[in-house]
């Protein structure tokens, strides 16, 4: 998407927003507003949002509308996530959610550079469009996905480039949870560094 189209942040591609509970990661049960901006050019096979790659179809909208309705919800949280929210400049929006007090969780694989402010940053780097080098020190939280055994290395290559104070999670991919969770249970337990995360929003069945 042409980023003139999105008059310096104050329009941005929105797919969806709705209030809901935050399903993974270390914000697990906590209520949160959700906001997911369409457009991803990283391309995971097993993405459970490939309906948000194609950015031209959502139209930008207003940022303002967004942040209003976020507002209107009794929420003290927000996750902006997509898609790929970093593909988009997010300086207005995070400026105008913290104007009204909130706090703002941003999902990222960290392919892109990253603009707005956030009071936590889930760096959750994907193998074939790995993140930035700049954004892994800004990571408060780093979430791997595993699909497979080999993913325990990779996920360990990714640690070693976080902050000290970086809390790590490993989460099985969902539709090879059932296959995948014992290994990681095991793995978890040896490496007690990691902690483990699951997409109990699923479990819930909501958004
Ligand atoms: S980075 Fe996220 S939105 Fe993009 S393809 Fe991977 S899982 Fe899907």
């Amino acid at each position: 998407m042409n980023k003139d189209m999105l008059d310096g942040g104050r329009l941005l591609p929105l797919v969806e927003d709705f209030y809901t509970i935050q399903g993974e990661g270390y914000h697990t049960g906590k209520p949160a507003y959700f906001i997911r901006l369409g457009g991803c050019d990283v391309g995971c096979r097993w993405c459970d949002a490939k309906f948000t790659w194609n950015p031209k179809h959502f139209p930008p909208v207003e940022v303002d509308r967004i942040v209003e309705r976020a507002a209107s919800y009794p929420a003290q949280a927000i996750v902006v996530t997509g898609g790929e929210p970093s593909l988009y400049p997010l300086d207005y929006l995070t400026a105008e959610l913290h104007r009204r007090g909130l706090a703002i969780f941003l999902e990222t694989s960290g392919a892109h550079p990253l603009t707005g402010d956030f009071d936590w940053i889930c760096l959750s780097p994907k193998k074939q469009q790995p993140p930035l080098a700049e954004i892994f020190p800004r990571a408060h939280e780093l979430k791997v996905i595993v699909e497979t055994p080999d993913d325990f290395a990779w996920a360990e290559r990714n640690a070693e480039r976080v902050g000290e104070r970086c809390m790590l999670f490993l989460q099985p991919e969902w539709s090879r949870y059932g296959e995948l969770i014992p290994a990681v249970v095991e793995y978890v337990k040896r490496n007690p560094r990691w902690n483990i995360s699951v997409q109990t929003h699923k479990f819930m069945h909501i958004p």
